[in-house]
């Protein structure tokens, strides 16, 4: 079977620390690759590579057999390798058909996707493309009227128009609610078919939905352990190295965290910025260095990633300096994300269920709005 991807000791470096060690992969033309491993194991960094983002400090990377090195990002993208970042990169203000047309005629002329019909054979494209991401009934929409999940599909189906041999997805179901997990789960499930596919995920549910072929186990950089994904989950080294991914925060600190972040939820999903804001506003929060704040940042993403009632969390609040650091960060995300009614409601609730002094509650509120005007 013809390999489309091979990683021969590939180290990166970054100001000697190495943050992809001697790593050898390879895999075959139509898989489905699930790459997973904890926080700092070097996931993002070898997507980085493959997409030319980032140089090899030493070995290589083969696509295809053709060695990619010194081939510009630009160029990488258009000899067959498409990446799905994290946040979705869609044209807000045209239709979900008019971003897919876009892609579709993008090699040609610029002016006729403007000014004139697409072409039959485009069309179809587009339409069957619709089919695929499911947004067919959304198709004459704007794009920003779409949740986040359809824009992740939407996204998605911009980079399959484009027809990439090999198809890079980092975490795709971070944020998203749990039925737009499944939709996206089904998606790469069903592009699989016809593409090769390399998924970054940190979220064992959603690797559990899509992991039919083989997993790959990333630690410090390296290779761990290659299987299905029951080998994989019942290795003992996988579950020592996830086992052994304690959390740097603690356990109060998390829980606080989890209830702030619940504010911004309240409406059903993250969108991509608002999640960032939150992220990098919490792990300030907490961390105690920039190194820290990074790897927090990613940390919480798998914390936060999941949405649990307040009902669940607030009563875990040991003491009052705990409730009044939940009630100044609730607050203070509801305020710089602009209010909805949904969100006005979870706070009503996280208000009743603190049950804090009338006094505390203005003192704080009035701190917070002196800061944000
Ligand atoms: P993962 O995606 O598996 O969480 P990353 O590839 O993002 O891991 O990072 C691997 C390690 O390399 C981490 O310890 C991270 O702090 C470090 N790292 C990543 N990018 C840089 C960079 N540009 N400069 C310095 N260190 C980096
Ligand atoms: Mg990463």
């Amino acid at each position: 079977m013809s390999k489309i991807l091979e990683i021969e000791n590939l180290t990166v470096s970054f100001d000697g620390f190495k943050a992809l060690n001697n790593l050898n992969f390879s895999m075959n033309t139509g898989e489905l690759r699930v790459i997973i491993g904890p926080n700092g194991a070097g996931k993002t960094t070898f997507l980085d590579v493959i997409t030319g983002k980032v140089q090899p400090t030493q070995g290589r990377v083969l696509f295809k057999g053709k060695n990619l090195k010194k081939i510009p990002e630009f160029k990488i993208a258009r000899i067959g390798i498409g990446r799905k970042f994290q946040t979705p990169r869609v044209y807000l203000n045209l239709t979900v058909r008019e971003n897919l047309d876009l892609v579709c005629n993008q090699n040609k002329n610029v002016f006729p996707t403007l000014f004139s019909r697409p072409r039959n054979s485009e069309q179809r494209t587009v339409a069957g493309l619709l089919e695929t991401v499911g947004l067919y009934s959304k198709a004459n929409l704007n794009a920003n009227l779409l949740s986040h999940g359809e824009k992740q599909r939407l996204e998605i189906g911009m980079l399959v128009a484009q027809s990439p041999d090999l198809l890079l997805v980092d975490e795709p179901a971070a944020g998203l609610t749990d039925e737009e997990t499944d939709n996206v789960g089904a998606l790469l499930l069903s592009l699989a078919e016809s593409h090769s596919i390399i998924a970054i995920e940190h979220d064992m549910e959603f690797v559990r939905q899509i992991a039919n072929d083989k997993v790959t186990v990333l630690h410090q950089g390296a290779l761990l352990c290659e299987g299905t994904m029951d080998e994989v989950q019942n290795d003992p080294r996988v579950i020592e190295v996830y086992l052994g991914e304690a959390p740097s925060i603690t356990p109060e600190q998390i829980n606080i965290l989890r209830i702030a972040a619940s504010m911004a939820w309240a409406d059903g999903n993250f969108a991509p910025e608002e999640l960032n804001v939150i992220l990098d506003k919490l792990s300030q929060e907490f961390a105690t260095n920039t190194e820290h704040q990074h790897n927090l940042k990613q940390e919480l993403q798998n914390y936060l990633g999941k949405n649990i009632t307040l009902e669940e969390l607030v009563p875990k609040l040991q003491n009052s300096t705990e409730k009044e650091k939940v009630l100044q960060l609730s607050y203070e995300i509801i305020q710089f994300n602009g209010i909805n009614e949904r969100e006005v409601k979870a706070y009503q609730q996280l208000l009743q269920l603190l049950n804090l002094p009338t006094e505390t509650i203005e003192q704080i509120e009035t701190e917070i709005k002196a800061k944000y005007n």
